[in-house]
């Protein structure tokens, strides 16, 4: 799972028909929803990276570029035919369609309520997107699933099938080995030749084993491998996150980081997951919704992208994300967090210091601050590891992903912010987090929801952070000044983060789906003082573009 560090624009606030019944954008038009990236240069020393690590790195960055292959095919049925008759348009309009393509992986553009830019395309992104037969419904694939015997029920509701249709017409389940089978013969012949050039140990054993689950669909063991590696190269590579499917939130998308270890960083964050058992105790949460022992280590890395792809490089970047998204590795070996360092520093100048100056109060402003805003993404990670996440509802045994269907994504992305905020708070309390960033940590925060609801409520992260931003100013913990800028209510602000904690994971431990259902209508939306401020924010970036320049 991730946290993005966003931006946004004014056009996402129409409604969703009006988006995609929008005309086409002109070549301008095309241009100013292109600009809202801030081009970036994205680099990496690798000078002390001896030849066969570089030439395993290479290697990786071929098989990364095989996700983008099949990312494209994955977020809708006639994806890759769109992006076909664009390749071969050279007029500058046809350009700038493509450019936008590209940093959308679609004709929809994420920004703007997926708002079509390329012609041909009709009706609205598919949210089941590539994952179940074009002619179905969401309807239709639940009651089928009910009927399937238990071991097919959970392949239907695993990451890695494709629901299709058999020569009958009738529904059967596809492994990702068989559906994309070319692609990834080919990226596991790119990583059993990275295996062969690097002599580390453990990234010798996960580039062997991811191979071979490509080939066999069974991701356990190179699961369980990333959960140990310990290299000066990082990678990430596979079918992992489940944003794509709007429907369910079961199947996975492929993507790629490809990263050095920033080993200096992760060796000051990794002090704190020795916090997180004391955390877990004291939960605001029922004390029998506590999870007596966490999962085994829960390991933090701090890495500077190299190349990335695929959902991994589509819109707005993400900036950190917590692996694997099995439970049963989860439950074993805990979840690892990468934080990707070198996008986190360019967001936060290209992006969050100019909003600042727009959102927030004048005695806010000078508050805001690198350091906690890169604490809380941490520690956003963390989060992710902490709470409910395998439960027992009416005495059966289940998980929060599978009781809170597409709700899931929107509210453990919210529960990780604001437990977030909850945390850090208690390690100020406890002296463990230097107390005087304590007012900058929640106006930082305040500036940060800005920056992510400019993303538009089409996505978890943002619908999560509408969630946040209206429970709090509900309990006076954010203000709206006269002039429209927001600040931060210190007294009230502590308990109203505790009672969004409280609300979020108590309906996560009972798998309480309408309790969920409701507090999300109430909530994910856009406020009309939340509106005139959006619009002040036309002129800063949304996100940046990354331009992969390291040399190998
Ligand atoms: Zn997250």
């Amino acid at each position: 799972m991730r946290v993005y560090i966003p931006l946004l624009s004014v056009i996402l606030l129409a409604p969703l028909a009006s988006a995609t019944e929008a005309p086409l954008p002109t070549e301008s038009e095309l241009h100013a929803m292109t600009a809202r990236f801030a081009p970036v240069e994205v680099k990496v020393d690798t000078s002390a990276l001896p030849a066969n690590e570089k030439l395993a790195l290479a290697k990786m960055v071929e098989a990364a570029k095989i996700m983008d292959a099949l990312f494209y095919r994955q977020v809708a049925p006639l994806n890759e035919t769109y992006l076909a008759s664009l390749v071969s348009d050279t007029s500058p309009l046809g350009r700038a369609r493509l450019h936008f393509f590209h940093i959308n992986k679609g004709p929809w553009s994420r920004l703007d309520s997926h708002r079509i830019f390329v012609p041909g395309v009709t009706g609205h992104k598919p949210p089941g997107a590539n994952f179940y037969p074009a002619d179905t419904t969401r309807g239709e694939i639940e009651a089928w699933i009910k009927t399937l015997p238990a071991d097919q029920q959970t392949q239907a509701t695993g990451f890695f099938t494709t629901v299709r249709r058999d020569a009958a017409g009738k529904f059967m389940l596809v492994p990702y080995s068989i559906e994309y089978q070319p692609e990834l013969i080919e990226a596991a012949r790119l990583l059993h030749e990275a295996a062969a050039a690097t002599t580390q140990p453990t990234l010798k054993n996960f580039l062997t084993l991811r191979a071979r689950a490509f080939l066999t669909n069974d991701y356990y063991d190179s699961d369980m491998a990333w959960m140990e590696l310990d290299a000066t190269i990082e990678p990430t590579i596979g079918p992992y996150e489940t944003y794509e499917d709007e429907w369910f939130n079961y199947k996975a998308a492929f993507e790629a980081f490809i990263t050095l270890t920033d080993a200096g960083e992760t060796a000051k964050l990794r002090r704190f997951s020795a916090e997180l058992q004391g955390l877990e105790d004291k939960l605001p949460i029922d004390p029998k919704f506590r999870r007596a022992q966490l999962g085994g280590l829960s390991p933090i890395r701090v890495v500077n992208v190299v190349f990335n792809s695929g959902d991994g490089n589509r819109g707005v970047q993400t900036a950190a994300f917590n692996l694997p998204n099995d439970e049963r590795v989860v439950a074993a070996k805990g979840s690892k967090r990468v934080m990707l360092k070198n996008y986190q520093e360019a967001k936060f100048a290209n992006v969050l210091v100019p909003i600042s100056k727009h959102a927030l109060a004048a005695k806010d402003q000078p508050l805001v601050a690198f350091d906690p805003f890169f604490t809380h993404i941490l520690m956003h990670e963390l989060m992710h590891g902490l709470g409910p996440q395998e439960i027992t509802v009416g005495g059966r045994k289940t998980t929060v992903r599978l009781e809170l269907k597409e709700l899931n994504s929107t509210l453990e992305e919210a529960k990780a912010d604001i437990s977030g905020l909850w945390a850090l708070q208690q390690l100020m309390d406890k002296g463990v987090l230097d107390k005087t960033q304590e007012r900058a940590m929640y106006v930082t925060f305040l500036a940060s929801t800005f920056r992510t609801l400019r993303f538009g409520l089409t996505e978890a992260h943002a619908k999560g952070m509408a969630l946040q931003l209206n429970w709090l100013l509900d309990q006076g913990a954010f203000t709206v000044g006269a002039d429209g800028r927001f600040a931060v209510d210190f007294a009230k602000v502590k308990p109203g983060v505790a009672s969004l904690t409280t609300e979020i994971m108590t309906l996560q431990a009972t798998g309480d789906y309408a309790r969920g259902k409701a507090l999300m209508e109430k909530f994910v939306v856009i406020r009309p003082e939340v509106k005139v401020m959006l619009a002040r924010l036309n002129d800063v970036p949304v996100d940046i573009e990354p331009h992969f320049a390291t040399e190998m």
